[in-house]
């Protein structure tokens, strides 16, 4: 089952409940449509297929995928005549990463059998923006949870999708934490804004926007402040370990429960990113 919701005249917004509340966003014009993201699972996208063709009685032209990562790009084949776009990185992180453990994946979830990955065909870089039917979306590059997450501004409805660069707890694992700071501020000063779409989670009114963002920066500083700290004193796991995620603002029943798992992923991550860059500064 997935979640429909109408978030403005020409922009409705998927949700997956199967899994971490991924959204994926479509946007109609007399042209035809823009889809930014898929969802995880086949029968999920069908859903958003089957409305395209039978409600809409329109087609997908461009496929935007926001970002490498499986739960994202999925169910880009189901749309065999849509052109996809992506970053330029996209395409070596989908060959490197999210092939491998799709192939992984669909030995052990029957469901997948089918799903194969579609390359981008037309690539971005900085900027650049689509044109369809009256639409003007504009794709940035938006780094630091990926390194090839891009955001997507509907121009003439105000629209934001952050991608996961903006979900309820902030992820850099596969990115940069400074880049994600960078990136957060930078979606800050996107204006107007009516509604941000964010990659997971809830739709975020106009008036939300800047509230979270600054959660979201709070959030940053406070697991690079623990991380220095930890460092600092010479401290373990333990200790690393010691900070909730609640400490540092975010609820831990943050995306269906998946908040300290992250959150603690985050922490190590840092921990030995900045150990590593200590011994290598060390050596010189
Ligand atoms: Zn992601």
């Amino acid at each position: 089952m997935v979640l429909r919701e109408r978030i403005s005249e020409h922009t409705y917004v998927f949700r997956s409940s199967m899994y971490a509340r991924v959204n994926a966003g479509l946007i109609s014009t007399p042209e035809g449509c823009v889809l930014i993201d898929t969802l995880p699972y086949p029968e999920e996208t069908q859903e958003i297929a089957n409305f395209v063709q039978r409600r809409l009685r329109s087609q997908v032209k461009y496929v935007i995928l926001t970002h490498s990562h499986a739960d994202h790009v999925y169910g880009a084949y189901l749309f065999p005549e849509a052109e996809v776009i992506g970053h330029l990185y996209a395409r070596k992180l989908l060959l490197t990463q999210t092939k491998p453990a799709l192939l992984k994946a669909r030995t052990l979830n029957p469901v997948l059998a089918d799903v194969c990955l579609i390359m981008p065909a037309i690539l971005m870089e900085k900027e650049a923006a689509v044109r369809l039917g009256g639409a003007t979306l504009i794709m940035r590059h938006a780094p630091g949870h990926a390194p090839d997450v891009i955001s997507v501004y509907y121009r003439e409805e105000k629209v934001l999708f952050a991608s996961d660069a903006m979900m309820p707890i902030p992820y850099f694992v596969h990115g940069d934490i400074r880049d994600l700071r960078n990136t957060l501020r930078a979606l800050a000063q996107v204006s107007p804004v009516e509604d941000l779409v964010q990659g997971h989670g809830d739709v975020l009114l106009r008036g939300e926007v800047k509230t979270v963002i600054e959660t979201y920066l709070d959030y940053l500083d406070c697991v690079e402040r623990h991380v220095d700290w930890v460092l600092a004193k010479g401290g373990g796991k333990q200790a690393l370990l010691s900070l909730d995620v609640e400490d540092c603002g975010i609820p831990r029943i943050a995306l269906e429960g998946l908040a300290t798992k992250l959150h603690q992923e985050n922490l190590v991550t840092l921990f030995l990113r900045k150990r590593k860059a200590r011994q290598v500064k060390r050596k010189a």
